[in-house]
């Protein structure tokens, strides 16, 4: 605070100065409102100088004038300059904190500062205004300080002591209140989009739900995430990811009515409160405007980048009443949504717990099963039906899980697969097992591994194909690595360099389920595959269904046509193998020759000589 210099003033007058100065600061200190510190200002300076008006604006950020207290003067007074651009004719006070320097206009009705406004202060009866700008610590004008005079006059000597005792006042004041302001903000709102934080979605949604049950009225919260927002902030950057999530903000906002509230409350999840949600068609009616608005694509510097969002809903008081439980509930219906595919919504219901509770078991149980070394592989033979003879087994995945028994890849793949790194991992393990296993098998004898989509999307897949052929001293010839047509559904050039890789060390790919996606044959176009394999479900009406019989001899002659093999999958009749016999399909695997089993199972089959193995041995 500067030091008081008061001239010609009298030294009572000084003294109430010093004293109003000591309150001020002891009420800053005792963080008292500074609307009330402000009137205090106002009032002891109007009491010094009896004859005096004062006022105390303060100006916002975006440079307009904004009335902070004013005891003397009539609220329209105030109201009529609430808003008012700062600027080089605007009154005295407008103008005074345009110019940052102090303006004395000694006549309103004929100074042409006040051209403007003269006609709100003269029915008032003032007629002189001395305005003071209020500098906060870094210079920037914060507010002003104004005297208003009813007769022609400027500032007195008292005055100025005065108003330079209390503009200091005011500046830090104000400097405290912007403080806790931006104290307040960072405590309350998201800095990146602007909506409230997790914070003030508690805060606010914990009173709703109370103001819901007094009301006897119903709530929903929307729990929103953004589908692979992950994939767009490691391809696109962060920068991306942050304009994004700033698009995503501005269109959820644009859908909202009055009275709904949104938050940011992670780092890609919104939540949107429902506050008088009525009927269970309007929460649904929501979520469907919450997903189309976030699913459009959205174009960040020129990139098009797909977005669509997953939500779960919970509801007060249907699902509780509690705002941990219903955010609990929102989140599980969320995780629901999104083992359903994405890009959708879920209610909370008793059964997704149960459900959530037991894959989330399995999840964990799965992550801790190779270290526990829990998997074991089986093997199905592959018969030649030309020579009747065994070509090779395919490698099945097998876990025995504590307490489970023996599980076969449909009950815990699904859930592997949501996990890359686990089922890479997993695969990985597969692959080298099944090769070090094939390696002690007879030299002819080829080993099928099947593959994940995870594990050919993964750089450096074919190198990991080196390193257990490697490691096992497998001849690449020996191997055959199945795809399914998803794998190939992407057509991404990672996934066919990578094929292409492996076919280029000796390793044949075989093209698994087939028949069982889309646009099946396309994919021959895309990427030359060693072997097509007919799914079961085409060979178990090949003897029944006309039709089913037709497409497979199309597709064996195909086949042949392309210098493809055929292996038919899941035979399990004899009548099945001779008409696949009869169309010329080349293998055939299935419950007829044998069931999957554990490679110590064919021993005996394995100990004989080449020229005895045949397909009755084997079963
Ligand atoms: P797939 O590759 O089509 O394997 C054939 C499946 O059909 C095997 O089921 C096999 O036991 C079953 N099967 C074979 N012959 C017959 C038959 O005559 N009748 C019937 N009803 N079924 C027969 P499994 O072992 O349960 O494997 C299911 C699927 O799991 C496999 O289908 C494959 O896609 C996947 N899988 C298995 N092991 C692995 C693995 O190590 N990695 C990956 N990524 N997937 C694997
Ligand atoms: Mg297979
Ligand atoms: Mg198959």
């Amino acid at each position: 605070m500067s030091q008081l210099n008061c001239g010609g003033c009298d030294r009572p007058a000084m003294l109430l100065i010093k004293a109003l100065q000591h309150d001020v600061l002891e009420g800053l200190a005792r963080d008292q409102p500074v609307a009330l510190l402000m009137s205090w200002i106002c009032e002891r300076a109007e009491s010094l100088a009896p004859d005096v008006v004062c006022s105390i604006l303060s100006i916002d950020p975006a440079g307009r004038l904004r009335p902070l207290v004013a005891p003397s003067l009539p609220e329209e007074f105030s109201l009529a300059l609430d808003g008012l651009a700062i600027g080089p004719t605007v009154g005295s006070c407008g103008t005074a904190a345009f110019l940052g320097e102090p303006v004395e206009v000694t006549d309103i009705a004929t100074d042409p500062l006040w051209s403007d406004f003269k006609m709100l202060a003269l029915p008032l009866g003032l007629r002189a205004c001395w305005s003071t700008p209020i500098h906060a610590s870094d210079g920037r004008v914060v507010g002003t300080f104004a005297f208003y005079y009813r007769s022609c006059r400027g500032p007195s000597e008292l005055d100025r002591t005065i108003v330079q005792g209390c503009v200091n006042l005011c500046a830090i004041a104000l400097d405290q209140r912007d403080r806790k302001d931006r104290i307040q903000r960072l405590a309350y709102y998201d800095v990146l989009t602007g909506v409230a934080n997790r914070a003030s979605f508690e805060r606010f949604t914990r009173e709703a739900i109370a103001t819901a049950m007094k009301e006897n009225a119903c709530l929903a919260i929307h729990w929103i995430d953004l589908d692979n927002f992950k994939n767009i902030n490691d391809t696109l950057g962060h920068n991306a990811g942050d304009a994004l999530l700033k698009t995503v903000t501005q269109r959820i906002s644009a859908t909202l009515k009055p009275g709904e509230f949104l938050a940011r409350v992670g780092g890609d999840e919104f939540a949107v409160v429902q506050p008088s949600a009525g009927s269970h068609g309007e929460i649904q009616d929501l979520a469907c405007v919450l997903a189309a608005a976030v699913s459009q694509p959205v174009d960040i510097d020129g990139t098009v980048a797909a977005v669509s969002a997953s939500i779960g809903i919970a509801r007060a008081p249907q699902d509780g009443s509690d705002l941990a439980l219903l955010m609990k509930k929102a989140d599980l219906a969320l995780y629901e949504t999104k083992s359903h595919g994405r890009r959708n919504f879920s209610f909370y219901n008793k059964g997704i717990e149960e459900r959530i509770a037991s894959q989330w078991t399995l999840e964990q149980a799965l992550k801790t099963a190779l270290a526990r070394k829990e998997f074991e592989l089986h093997f199905q033979p592959v018969v030649d039906l030309a020579t009747v003879a065994i070509t090779g087994f395919e490698a099945l995945l097998r876990w025995r899980r504590p307490g489970h028994g023996l599980l076969t890849p449909y009950a815990f793949l699904p859930a592997a697969e949501k996990d890359e790194l686990l089922i890479c991992d997993i695969g990985d393990w597969v692959l080298r097992e099944a090769c070090t296993c094939a390696a002690s098998l007879p030299g002819e004898l080829r080993i099928a591994v099947n593959l994940s989509p995870n594990q050919l999307r993964k750089p450096g897949f074919a190198l990991d194909v080196v390193s257990a052929l490697a490691a096992s001293g497998l001849s690449p010839q020996r191997l055959e690595l199945e795809i399914t047509e998803s794998a190939l559904l992407l057509e991404n050039a990672v996934t066919l360099n990578c094929l292409s890789d492996i076919r280029q060390l000796g390793v044949s790919i075989a093209l698994d389920d087939f028949g069982t996606g889309f646009s099946a044959l396309s994919h021959l176009r895309a990427f030359p595959v060693d072997r097509i394999k007919i799914d079961r479900s085409f060979v178990m009406e090949v003897d029944e269904s006309h039709a089913t019989a037709s497409i497979i001899r199309a597709i064996i002659g195909l086949a042949r046509e392309l210098g493809v093999k055929t292996t038919a999958e899941g035979v399990e009749t004899e009548t099945q193998l001779r008409v696949l016999a009869d169309f010329g399909c080349d293998e055939i695997q299935g419950f007829y020759v044998s069931r999957p089993k554990p490679l110590s199972a064919f021993d005996d089959y394995l100990r004989r000589g080449d020229s005895r193995r045949r397909l009755s041995a084997a079963s």
